[in-house]
């Protein structure tokens, strides 16, 4: 069976292969590197930025514009 993960701005429940693994450290957005809390974001909810940046925000108990963040991110992944 696949391992089945929560997309934190939906709440949708997806194939991993399905998401991206993102971890706040020091108040900055990143990939995950795998040490440390991380979450979830489906591929459907990251080509729309403003609407996770709510979801961002909660998860990283910070009320940055994480949108700069995660753009930064997508470049350097595709
Ligand atoms: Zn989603």
């Amino acid at each position: 069976m696949k391992p089945i993960r929560m997309c934190i701005s939906c709440r949708g429940k997806f194939e991993q292969n399905l998401l991206t693994r993102l971890q706040c450290k020091d108040k900055k957005l990143l990939k995950f590197d795998g040490n440390g809390r991380s979450f979830y974001i489906c591929n459907t909810c990251l080509k729309d930025t403003n609407k996770i940046s709510k979801a961002l925000k909660r998860a990283c108990k910070n009320n940055k514009k994480y949108e700069i963040d995660l753009k930064e991110i997508l470049v350097n992944v595709r």
